[in-house]
């Protein structure tokens, strides 16, 4: 049986529809698949209706959430939840927040590549979103492909986009430990999302994490295509130390990314632990 737990759709910056989503974990032989956008559940009656008999779906999102840097500072982690209660007030409230400041945000962005000539529309950008769909800089780094400024999203990113780039605009994000609240209250799984993906800029310390699982933190994403071997050991030692369950997932966004659907995955021991720490939310759906 083979388990990833960690998937976008078009619902936020993936590029296959919940439905097609669903039908690539059939084609790939996915057992269980988690559908896991940022900050929205829009996508998951799509996901349900197009669920077929055999495949487990995990319903899920990725909050964006900042954690300390242990320097006085903040940085950017992501936090899964899983099974959680999508009508949670806190969650439904902190969600539809981070969405609309995604929109102004990456509205902002566009218009300032706009003003300097760059063939972007910012409007155009927003307004080819669905509702409660989150928006993020792929969906820029798509149109500014699709204009032939850039050969790739990793270009985009590289040129334009990432942290520290001519027009990157940061987030109010929640707080991690905030969010890991708010995951329990919903009676949810929370499990921290690729916590030593470097790429991406600076990682939480591992007393960081000690502490979020003090708090509640269930999990940490072990194996994930952003981890070197050496930080998988470091989170699997910490991980039995604080007796952290662990997962495996590939963060697939379609061809947004260069990751495949079942390029990492999850024990089935795991998603048992995770279903048992649910119990009395949401559950699995089984098509
Ligand atoms: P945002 O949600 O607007 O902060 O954008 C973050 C998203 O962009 C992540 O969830 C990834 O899907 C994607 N991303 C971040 N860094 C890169 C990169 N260097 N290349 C391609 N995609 C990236
Ligand atoms: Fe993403
Ligand atoms: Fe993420
Ligand atoms: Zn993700």
């Amino acid at each position: 049986m083979r388990i990833d737990l960690h998937a976008h759709s078009t619902a936020s910056d993936g590029t296959d529809t919940p439905a097609e989503l669903i039908a690539a974990a059939v084609a790939t032989g996915l057992g269980v698949i988690g559908l896991t956008d940022h900050d929205t559940t829009a996508g998951w009656t799509e996901a349900v209706d197009a669920l077929p008999a055999g495949l487990r779906l995990i319903r899920g999102a990725e909050f964006s959430c900042t954690a300390p840097d242990g320097r006085g500072g903040r940085i950017s982690v992501h936090l899964l939840g899983y099974l959680f209660d999508p009508a949670s007030e806190m969650i439904v409230a902190e969600q539809a927040r981070l969405r609309r400041e995604r929109r102004v945000r990456l509205h902002t962005m566009a218009q300032r590549m706009a003003a300097d000539g760059l063939p972007v529309d910012p409007d155009a950008l927003l307004g080819d979103l669905p509702q409660h769909a989150s928006a993020g800089r792929p969906h820029l780094a798509r149109a500014l492909v699709s204009a032939g400024v850039v050969g790739s999203v990793k270009e985009a990113f590289g040129r334009y986009l990432a942290p520290g780039g001519l027009y990157y605009i940061g987030r109010a994000d929640t707080d991690v430990s905030t969010a890991v609240r708010m995951v329990r209250c919903a009676g949810g799984v929370p499990v921290l999302a690729h916590a030593m993906a470097r790429r991406r800029g600076p990682v939480v310390g591992l007393d960081v994490i000690a502490e979020l699982a003090a708090e509640g933190l269930a999990g940490v994403e072990v194996d994930h295509p952003d981890h070197t071997s050496d930080d998988r050991t470091a989170l699997r030692d910490l991980a039995a130390t604080l007796d952290l369950l662990i997962t495996g997932s590939s963060d697939y966004h379609g061809s947004n990314k260069t990751a495949y659907l079942g390029q990492e995955t999850t024990d089935p021991e795991m998603l048992v632990r995770i279903e048992e720490l649910a119990a009395g939310s949401i559950t699995a759906v089984v098509g």
